[in-house]
């Protein structure tokens, strides 16, 4: 059930494993310190079509399943998170608002672009207020004739300062029994009355950007409302965020995997007193329980992503997987810290970054509490269904 075949699909990911390992684990430093992703690489990574790697083949995307994707993201997350946050928001949770929910005319519109990477699209749902809970969002929509006025503040929307295209949700009534009454638009950042603020000072993923956006009187049309309808809003956001919880679980496992590899690397051949750390036993402990961590996170990506493309489990088990692995993720960068000493609380030293880097991904896209949530929830509405 992908548009791409096996062998195929094993030369992008050798392609992809080559990009990451050869040309941007040596430029991690300069990520940091410049705060940026070097534009040569920004050109590699469209050449090599990463800016629509789950876009379907149709508009120009690579055309990768959810399988697929997510040992694409193993690979992405074994270097600085910024990169894969590039492309990120057109593969993930803006770019699969229009595949999943826009008309016919706003795909051809729209889409190749975006998988070329000519057109960043940001995915704009929080609101100072409206994070965990967004169907408590303000941003409205207002009826001018055949156009919408959009008005309201988002907030934390990464690639803002890069973005051609917002996908924009806002509320065009009050929540009622017919829905939540979120409709969800696109609006280019170069319309009246959009502005993006200054970039956020973040604690980690140098080179990933956030800002605040501003809507005041936006002016768009009634092409611009996705699907057409006023209220597929909400169920667009819940499915791109569902979907991108199994992606960004695969990341954290990339990530958690990079700080195994830099722990073993440090601990057979860092020494006290003229002997390998990696000799003490307390310290072996550490990289098992960092190897255990990252082998049951991998196992639980895959899982995850075959019950999301099989259609059996699109609720649950892309929770389940964003809460263990993220959590398993800051554990292992926490252990990768400690088997590096004080060398692992300083800068430049790769343990160091990533330790921030993963800290992000036990927040975004639901937070680990937001997690727990649908999943015990899920559980126990399925169980009263049944009685
Ligand atoms: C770097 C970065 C990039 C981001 N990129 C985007 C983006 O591109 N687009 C976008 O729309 N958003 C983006 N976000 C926003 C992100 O999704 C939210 O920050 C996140 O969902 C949490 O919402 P909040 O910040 O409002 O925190 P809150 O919801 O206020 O949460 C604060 C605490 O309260 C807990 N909590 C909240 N509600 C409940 C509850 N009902 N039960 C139990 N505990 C609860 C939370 O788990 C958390 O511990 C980004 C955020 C960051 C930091």
């Amino acid at each position: 059930m992908s548009e791409v075949n096996d062998e195929d699909f094993a030369e992008i990911l050798a392609q992809t494993r080559h990009f990451v390992r050869s040309s941007v684990v040596p430029r991690e430093a300069e990520i940091l310190a410049e705060d940026r992703v070097p534009d040569d690489l920004r050109e590699q990574a469209k050449a090599m079509g990463l800016f629509g790697y789950a876009i379907p083949q149709q508009w120009g995307g690579l055309g990768l399943n959810l399988a697929q994707d997510v040992e694409l993201a193993m690979e992405l997350g074994y270097t600085s998170l910024a990169v894969r946050s590039m492309f990120g928001t057109n593969n993930g949770i803006a770019g699969q608002v229009l595949v999943g929910f826009g008309t016919q005319e706003q795909k051809s519109r729209w889409l190749a672009p975006i998988a070329t990477g000519d057109v960043v699209a940001s995915f704009a749902l929080t609101e100072p207020g409206a994070g965990s809970n967004p169907a408590g969002l303000l941003t409205k929509a207002v009826r001018d004739g055949s156009d919408w006025l959009i008005t309201g503040q988002k907030r934390f929307i990464t690639n803002a300062p890069t973005a051609e295209l917002f996908i924009v949700f806002a509320r065009t009534r009050p929540a009622d029994e017919q829905g939540a009454g979120i409709a969800v638009f696109l609006v280019p950042a170069g319309a009246d009355g959009v502005e993006v603020g200054v970039k956020d000072a973040k604690m980690g993923q140098e080179g990933a950007w956030t800002a605040d956006v501003s809507f005041t009187g936006v002016r768009v049309s009634d092409a611009a409302l996705v699907g057409g309808s006023e209220d597929l809003g909400y169920r667009a956001a819940l499915t791109s965020l569902a979907r991108g919880r199994v992606h960004i679980a695969a990341l954290a496992v990339g990530a958690a995997q990079r700080a195994l590899d830099e722990s073993v690397g440090y601990a057979a051949t860092a020494t006290q007193g003229g002997t390998p750390i990696g000799n003490f036993q307390l310290v072996q402990a550490m990289l098992a329980d960092q190897q255990t961590g990252v082998l049951a996170g991998r196992a639980m990506v895959r899982d995850a992503a075959r019950k999301w493309v099989t259609d059996e489990d699109r609720r649950i088990a892309p929770s389940a997987a964003k809460l263990f692995c993220t959590e398993m993720a800051g554990k292992v960068a926490d252990l990768a810290v400690q088997v590096h000493g004080g060398t692992g609380y300083m800068r430049g030293v790769p343990v160091e970054r990533i330790y921030r880097d993963v800290r992000l991904l036990r927040l975004y896209e639901g937070t680990s509490e937001i997690q727990r949530l649908i999943i015990g929830s899920g559980l126990v509405k399925a169980a009263q269904r049944q009685s």
